[in-house]
């Protein structure tokens, strides 16, 4: 990172990204100071050659920069220490994110650059659009708030692409984020106790697409479509996507169709339908939004679409992991909330549904319009009691206990079902926590069990 050579540069959050951070400021020649609250992640950085010291005793009037970890409250519900410390001294205050951009400017402007936000679907969508690039033969490097940091990517050179996804975080701490392609897929209030209020975290998103070369926004909300709406009046070049609306110009879904819309005129540009990995109406939402930024980038329609049919999905996120003639065995262990459960329960017609664990507030009062299609629940953890009762008559239901019991149970009652096609679905509703390390553990138990019951046959995994 050779945009701060000779310069001093504070970091504060030492992590796996703050490491990997100063370790690309001193490669690039800055003079790093770097600290975290945590002593240990402290004595992990100064062992591997990372200088460290106090920030509060530091000279602040003699760094050119701050880089602060994402994780770190730069308004909400306070700002951290550094952070008043830095704005006290007028330093600017950038993140990970903020270094890439200046690296691919100095170094290859011209490197497709795929930066994707959202409040939900920002995972799928930037791994699809990895998976769809690559499979293409392009050089794909993905990172940023998935898997590797993005200072950890091979660096910019004029035929990489890079596939990022950024938390509204990242993009706080981005001022001059500017992708060749900016995706927005929606905005739903969600960790407001981080932004404050709506307005305050819808213009952080604003910001991504804003900066964007072309900005390609889900406008199935308000808000995303009002930042649409601004945007093109201000000039910019706008692509919008709907995953239930036929647009005039852009992308929409169509049945298991993508279609293309210029100037009212339409044509179909790709199809989900058989594509397991994308099921549901939420996933044709981030399937265009890849699409749209593949096209951007100059793939052609073969290499999209056999892209999308190749797309193995993210573990736990309604992961197909087997199959027993008309029963399908789904994984959605990520869904720890009602919100994140409906699209699973929306993407199944008939399901025998394993819900709870630690509960969360709400309970699963949101997802009584799905009730008619649950055949039977099968209750787990401490959320049993509390979810059987919101049951109550309208869905059959019985409190399995253990996990293990609720897939043997669910799967011996879906079995004698005579609809042409079943789900055992895994989607808690609920934190893990009560019964289970995490849902990444919760989710294998799941595949675990399913698959060792007599006569499935495994996917993926
Ligand atoms: P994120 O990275 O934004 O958390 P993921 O791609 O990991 O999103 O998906 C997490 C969960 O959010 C999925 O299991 C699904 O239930 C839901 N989801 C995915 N895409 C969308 C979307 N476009 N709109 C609404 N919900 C979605």
């Amino acid at each position: 990172a050779a945009s701060f050579a000779g310069k001093r540069v504070s970091l504060f959050g030492l992590g796996g990204s703050g490491i990997a951070t100063a370790r690309a400021l001193i490669a690039g020649g800055a003079d790093v100071l770097a600290w975290d609250d945590n002593p240990d992640s402290v004595a992990k950085a100064a062992a591997s050659g990372i200088a460290t010291g106090d920030l509060r005793g530091a000279d602040w009037a003699k760094f050119s920069a701050f880089v602060l970890s994402p994780g770190v409250p730069l308004t909400h519900p306070k700002p951290h220490w550094t952070v008043e410390l830095a704005r006290g001294s007028g330093v600017e205050i950038i993140g990970d994110i903020e270094l890439f951009c200046r690296e691919r400017m100095l170094d290859a402007p011209a490197a497709p650059f795929i930066a994707i936000t959202g409040t939900n679907g920002k995972s799928t969508t930037t791994a699809l659009t990895a998976h769809i690039l690559k499979a293409a033969g392009r050089d794909t490097q993905m990172g940023g708030n998935i898997g590797r940091a993005v200072m950890t990517l091979d660096p910019p050179e004029p035929n990489r692409h890079y596939v990022v996804e950024c938390s509204s975080y990242q993009i706080d701490l981005a001022p001059s984020i500017n992708p060749t392609a900016g995706i927005l897929l929606n905005l739903t209030p969600d960790h407001l106790d981080r932004h404050g209020t709506m307005q305050h975290y819808a213009s952080i998103k604003e910001r991504l697409v804003a900066g964007s070369e072309t900005a390609i926004i889900g406008i199935d909300d308000s808000w995303c479509a009002q930042i649409a709406e601004r945007l093109e009046r201000a000039g910019r070049h706008v692509i919008r996507i709907s995953k239930r609306l036929p647009l005039t110009d852009g992308y929409f879904a169509e049945g298991g169709n993508l279609m293309e819309a210029v100037h009212g005129r339409y044509s179909r540009v790709a199809f989900l339908e058989g594509i397991g990995s994308l099921r549901g109406q939420h996933n044709a939402q981030n399937a265009l939004a890849a699409v749209a930024a593949c096209l951007k980038v100059g793939l052609d329609l073969g290499e999209i679409q056999s892209g999308l049919e190749s797309f193995p999905g993210l573990a736990h996120r309604m992961e197909q992991v087997g199959r027993k003639g008309h029963v399908l065995f789904v994984n959605d262990s990520k869904a720890t909330n009602a919100d994140a459960a409906a699209p699973a329960l929306s993407s199944f017609p008939r399901i025998y549904w394993i819900a709870g664990g630690l509960p969360k507030e709400g309970g699963i009062e949101p997802l009584r319009g799905f009730f008619p299609r649950i055949a039977k629940a099968y209750l787990i953890g401490e959320a049993a009691p509390a979810f059987s009762a919101t049951l109550g008559e309208a869905v059959p239901y019985e409190i399995s206990g253990t996990l293990a019991a609720a897939v043997e149970h669910a799967a011996h009652d879906a079995a004698q079902d005579d609809t042409s096609e079943v789900a055992v679905l895994l989607s808690p509703a609920c934190a893990s926590f009560d019964q289970f390390k995490n849902f990444e553990v919760r989710g294998e138990a799941f595949r675990q069990a399913a698959n060792a019951i007599e006569g499935v046959k495994p996917i993926g995994g």
